[in-house]
């Protein structure tokens, strides 16, 4: 058995874990870093890089660099429910250098962290490398086993960080509790070619017993399909005709084109989860991300939420990491800081869960109307608020490792 040693072990090349493994590499901290995919080529991962994440970016000095990869700026958020129409959130006014949402393939955010972060020798980034069960001395956390493609290895660590998503392995191994918070819809994901003539924006559309949103990728639309938890094989039983042509009256724009889902192959299910636990540590161990709280893919900001845990977990953990000091008490503040971000944007999910999916996707017969409170927010001043806070969550960090 191949025994590797090092500072921090971060199991899941996501958001979180890749942004962390850089963040601490930097910082002059030996990490190793494992993802169980040969490549970051995975579709349905979320492509909304908020103005937060481009103000990272910034602070790094890799904004340009990073802006001259492939993306369309979404400058305005748009909602339709029933014969209203909200505007959400516009970015103009914020005080960042990006005025903008980056709507950018996850997977060109996350090579494009990975090659920065290979600039750095304390780096080692290995790919078709699954963390399969927690290393323990006593009763603290000592490392990993993972399989890999020459075998099984050991990875010795003086602390672990779980960054592998929301269906997390070593949250499982640890025994932490989850808080479950439910979400009463799953998404139904799929492209459809754009054409020059289409809106830019994300358009969102929500009818009685549907809902459809819309994301730019230039030349297609990565749509998702709204449907009420657990009803995916109703749908699928109901048949391709009726998919299409409720796709088509939700987005009547889009019918010349709906030709193009000819099977269910194209059609990917996405099941969706909010959570949280409610204790992100223990000794050795620690869980950022969705490992710790998986996000609702409302608002888009899970990437996001990842990143600004890494940057806060790498401001806290790199000098005790390097003088080998991480405590109890340590991963302590990397969960006081960030579970009241997680709590407010979660509550806020729920808040829209509540009021305007779930009985939306409920109700069959008369057309939704948004609720009063999203009503409120269209006064001018008011429209502010929710920009801000698409843009930059509750609480945003800043690098400081
Ligand atoms: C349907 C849907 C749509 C979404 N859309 C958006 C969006 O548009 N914008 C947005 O900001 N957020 C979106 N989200 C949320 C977002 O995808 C997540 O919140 C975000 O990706 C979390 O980042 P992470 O790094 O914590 O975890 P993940 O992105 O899940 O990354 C975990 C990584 O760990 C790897 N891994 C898993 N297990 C292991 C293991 N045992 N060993 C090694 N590697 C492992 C996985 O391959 C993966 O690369 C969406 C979520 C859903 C469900």
């Amino acid at each position: 058995m191949t025994v590797i040693k090092t500072t921090c072990c971060i199991a899941g090349g996501g958001p979180a874990g890749m942004m962390l493994g850089f963040l601490l590499a930097r910082a002059g901290v030996s990490v190793v870093v494992l993802e169980k995919h040969e490549d970051f080529l995975r579709d349905f991962r979320g492509d909304t890089v908020h103005p937060s994440t481009l103000e990272l970016m910034h602070e790094l000095g890799l904004l340009d660099e990073f802006l001259k990869l492939p993306h369309s700026k979404v400058r305005e958020v748009s909602l339709q429910i029933g014969d209203d129409h909200l505007v959400i959130g516009h970015f103009e006014h914020l005080p960042v250098h990006s005025k903008f949402i980056a709507l950018m393939p996850q997977w060109d955010f996350l090579d494009f962290i990975a090659d920065h972060a290979t600039r750095y020798s304390g780096f080692d980034l290995r790919m078709r490398s699954e963390a399969t069960d927690l290393l323990l001395d006593n009763d603290r956390v000592a490392g990993v086993r993972a399989t890999t493609p020459d075998g099984p290895i050991e990875i010795r660590a003086d602390l672990t960080v779980a960054c592998d998503g929301r269906h997390s392995t070593l949250r499982a191994r640890a025994g932490f509790s989850v808080e479950d918070l439910h979400a009463p819809m799953d998404l139904m994901w799929f492209r459809i070619s754009r054409k020059d003539s289409d809106a830019s924006e994300v358009v969102g559309h929500v009818e009685s017993g549907r809902m459809l949103v819309m994301l730019n990728r230039n030349d297609y639309w990565q749509c998702a399909y709204v449907i009420p938890k657990g009803t995916a094989d109703e749908v699928k039983h109901a048949g391709l005709d009726k998919f299409r042509n409720s796709v088509g009256d939700i987005s009547p724009f889009l019918r010349d084109r709906l030709h193009e889902v000819d099977n269910w192959d194209k059609v990917k299910l996405l099941t969706v989860e909010v959570d949280r636990l409610r204790r992100w540590y223990r000794a050795g161990l620690i869980c950022i991300g969705d490992a710790a709280h998986a996000m609702s893919p409302i608002g888009g900001v899970g990437i996001n939420l990842a990143v600004q845990d890494a940057v806060a977990a790498a401001n806290i953990l790199a000098e005790p990491l390097r003088r080998g000091t991480v405590t109890l008490d340590t991963l302590k503040s990397v969960q006081q800081r960030r579970e009241f971000p997680t709590r407010v944007t979660q509550r806020l999910q729920i808040m829209m869960q509540n009021n305007l999916i779930g009985p939306a996707l409920a109700n069959q017969g008369r057309r939704p109307r948004a609720p009063w409170f999203m009503k409120v927010m269209q006064w001018p001043l008011l429209q502010r608020i929710p920009g801000r806070l698409l843009a930059f969550g509750i609480r945003p960090e800043h690098i400081h490792a």
